[in-house]
């Protein structure tokens, strides 16, 4: 039986993505697809908005429930917090692409999340994840002597700086290291007149433009250079990867489940 997806944030270009992947899967139905309250697509036709075929279905203005098998939440943190509380509520597994919660935010968020099946990352695109593995091992063989800097580009819209995934990048390094991402990182050179220190990590952002995201760690030592690249062209990449977390959930007990447990990396 086809998965019955629903998906939140139905004006949001991720939440659009992610329904696009949803209706072009054969192995799954979108149910559902929520906007914010008092949206102005609330009760119009998904398939005028999606272009893509969604018989009859019609976006709504509260998640229902009922007859879904997982709920996939790109927005908001308020909106996720809101969602996941119903999850809990109703037993549904549930994807959760949402970036920038805050501490105490994260921390309701768990909660509610404890009793589910649920896959929160702040990249689902299968290069990324495939690429915290790549640096993990360049950590451990040339992390020692390397010099790493670690650049990420996005569009202009975007407002968290540097991104998630940049940062999961220097986490996934300075755990392969085994030291402490909070003191290895540099964000800001320009307030000291001094050669790098050895051991540190430096992060440097662009925005501009429509940059979908960009992510290069270069690994920098006498003589060479490794870098390690991933560009994503379209988001359909990390709907992709929300799509095959969310078939992977459907049979999955109550527990937290990474990318790396989706793509069979752990
Ligand atoms: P966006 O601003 O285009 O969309 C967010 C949407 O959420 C808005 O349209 C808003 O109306 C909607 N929303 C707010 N409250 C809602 C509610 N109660 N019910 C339903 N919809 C509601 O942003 P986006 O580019 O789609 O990104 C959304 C989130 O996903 C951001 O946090 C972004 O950082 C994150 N993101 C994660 C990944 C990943 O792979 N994990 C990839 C891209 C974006």
């Amino acid at each position: 039986m086809a998965l019955r997806v629903a998906v939140t944030g139905a004006s949001g270009r991720m939440g659009q993505a992610v329904a696009r992947a949803v209706i072009a899967d054969d192995a799954a139905e979108l149910v559902a697809f929520v906007a914010r309250p008092g949206s102005a697509l609330v009760g119009t036709e998904v398939t005028a908005l999606l272009g893509a075929d969604a018989p009859g279905l019609l976006i709504s203005e509260t998640l229902v429930l009922e007859g879904v098998d997982v709920v996939v939440d790109f927005t908001l943190p308020e909106s996720t917090l809101h969602t996941a509380k119903l999850c809990a509520t109703a037993g549904i597994p549930v994807v959760i692409g949402t970036t920038g919660f805050s501490g105490e935010e994260l921390s309701s968020l768990e909660r509610s999340l404890s009793s589910l099946a649920f896959c929160r990352a702040a990249n689902f695109s299968t290069g990324v994840n495939l690429a915290y593995r790549l640096l993990t091992i360049a950590a451990e063989v040339m992390g020692g002597d390397a010099d790493i800097e670690i650049h990420e580009a996005h569009h202009k819209h975007k407002i968290d700086a540097p991104s998630g995934t940049a940062l999961a990048m220097g986490q996934v390094i300075a755990d392969a290291m085994g030291t402490s991402l909070d003191e290895v990182a540099r964000h800001d050179r320009s307030s000291q007149r001094a050669a790098r220190e050895p051991g540190s990590i430096g992060f440097s952002v662009t925005r501009a433009g429509d940059i979908v995201g960009e992510h290069t760690v270069m690994f920098g030592t006498e003589g060479e250079r490794l870098e390690v690249t991933h560009k994503a062209s379209s988001r359909h990449a990390f709907a992709a990867g929300a799509l095959r977390a969310a078939h992977f959930l459907r049979d999955k007990p109550a527990g937290s489940y990474s990318m790396a447990d989706v793509l069979g990396l752990s």
